[in-house]
């Protein structure tokens, strides 16, 4: 439970003054800064579902590194398999070594799209390495992407995924500094949208080289697909032979070891997983065709270069090939999924008794709470407008309560295998009480 609000100076405080001076924002990215919102705070220690401060104040964890802790923070037989590779050594870096080998395996018996993988150590990574073998394979340069799907920070893909209302069906940079050529040559389209998708095919099929998508678009709370959209946009883009990219970074082991795509049943020819893969050991991979992720195999001086001196290193591989293993032995998804719907079902339950104009959206182990919208969204236009301030007010009152999120109204909650019925209590407690109060 965190400390009462004090007019002494909190150790957290004088971590991030002087973190403000060294490193822009003081912190690593403007979205981890947003933190700062509800108070400064600095963490130094994570275990189970519990993040602990530099003061001591201890919270419940929904925010789980943005999605990658899927077991649960310092998961043993995880934290042991990555130590036991560092006792091996870090980085062979030429060759290639068996780790690799057996992660590459297992992603290729349990992702319906996968017969070869590339690692890499992002999902941002991933989703460039994806476009640069899809636009190989076509000789093609224009993407099609949806907005408020998010793939990751750089020029191809950081575009609208937060677009202003007046910037709809428009790339819009969501960065300063980006290329214009970039921009210009990435297409968007709203969400759950067949039709626009079919259209754009008609106007631009012979120029696309990939249409790429989050299954299950996250980075704005949650849509959830139709699933006559996912098979239209497979059907269009087989039928063009423009590859089909989906961006299981949050989906791929959070929600299924067999990914959205099997989920779903639709079966993309690229994907890109990261996040829950190493249970948040940096590790990513770009899987798919055989005939896409071979033109990967040439020498450096033929066919499509992906490189990096840290992909496949090894205790990120050794996380990942027992996260994967535990994801498949113990009913990790089941537990997630149930506790999900008891959330979603006691926030639902509150709003309606407090009378608070709201929704509670989400699937399996994600939730979001968006104040001043109603109806399940279905697109990102379905989630402009929503009541940020009064979000602010829920994480501010949360977090005074011991229950630790992002108070960006954007996000979502996530939910690990460490969370359990006690945790679910105490939250809707708090819950009940914030909402009392706002
Ligand atoms: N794709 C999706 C769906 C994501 O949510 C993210 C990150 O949040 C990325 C790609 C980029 O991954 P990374 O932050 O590891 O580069």
């Amino acid at each position: 439970m965190n400390s009462e609000t004090t007019n002494e100076t909190t150790e957290s405080e004088r971590i991030v003054e002087r973190a403000r001076e060294v490193i822009p924002g003081g912190a690593q990215t403007g979205l981890r800064a947003q933190a700062y919102d509800t108070g400064e705070v600095a963490f130094e220690r994570s275990k189970g579902a519990t993040l602990t401060t530099v003061d001591g104040d201890e919270y419940t964890d929904y925010h789980l590194g943005f999605g990658p802790i899927i077991l649960g923070h310092g998961y043993e037989a995880v934290d042991e398999a990555a130590r036991n590779a560092i006792d091996d050594g870090v980085l062979y870096g030429t060759g290639t070594a068996p780790l690799e080998v057996e992660v590459a395996e297992r992603l290729v018996d349990l992702l319906p799209s996968i017969e070869q993988v590339n690692f890499c150590n992002s999902g941002s990574e991933a989703t460039y390495h994806a476009i640069r073998l899809a636009r190989a394979y076509t000789g093609n340069d224009k993407i099609l992407k949806f907005e408020g799907c998010y793939h990751g920070w750089h020029d191809y893909v950081d575009v609208s995924v937060y677009p202003p209302e007046d910037g709809l069906g428009e790339g819009h940079p969501e960065s300063e500094g980006m290329l214009p050529a970039a921009v210009e040559n990435t297409l968007v389209a709203p969400f759950n949208d067949g039709e626009a998708v079919e259209e754009i095919f008609r106007e631009h099929g012979d120029d696309l080289a990939a249409v790429i998508l989050e299954p299950v678009p996250h980075s704005v709370g949650c849509l959830l697909p139709r699933q006559e959209f996912l098979e239209t946009v497979r059907d269009v883009t087989a039928d063009a032979d423009v590859p089909l990219i989906f961006d299981e970074v949050i989906t791929g082991f959070r929600h299924s070891p067999h990914g959205a795509q099997g989920e779903f049943g639709v079966t993309p020819d690229l994907t890109c997983v990261a996040k829950a893969l190493g249970n948040g050991y940096p590790v990513a991979a770009v899987g798919g065709r055989e005939d896409l992720l071979s033109q990967a195999g040439g020498d450096n001086k033929s066919g499509v270069v992906i490189s990096g001196t840290y992909s496949g290193n090894l205790p990120g591989l050794a996380a990942a090939r027992e996260t994967i293993d535990t994801i498949v032995a113990e009913d990790v998804q089941g537990h997630v999924s149930d506790l999900g719907d008891e959330y979603r079902a006691g926030l639902r339950d509150l709003l309606a008794d407090h009378g608070i104009d709201g929704r509670v959206i989400g699937h399996r182990s994600i939730f979001s709470v968006q104040f001043g919208v109603t109806g399940e969204p279905e697109n990102y236009e379905d989630i402009l407008g929503l009541d940020e301030e009064r979000f602010h007010e829920f994480a501010a009152g949360m977090r005074n309560r011991g229950h630790f999120f992002t108070p960006n109204p954007y996000k979502r909650h996530h939910l690990s295998f460490a969370h359990d019925e006690e945790n679910l209590a105490a939250y809707l407690d708090a819950a009940d009480d914030v909402f009392g109060n706002l």
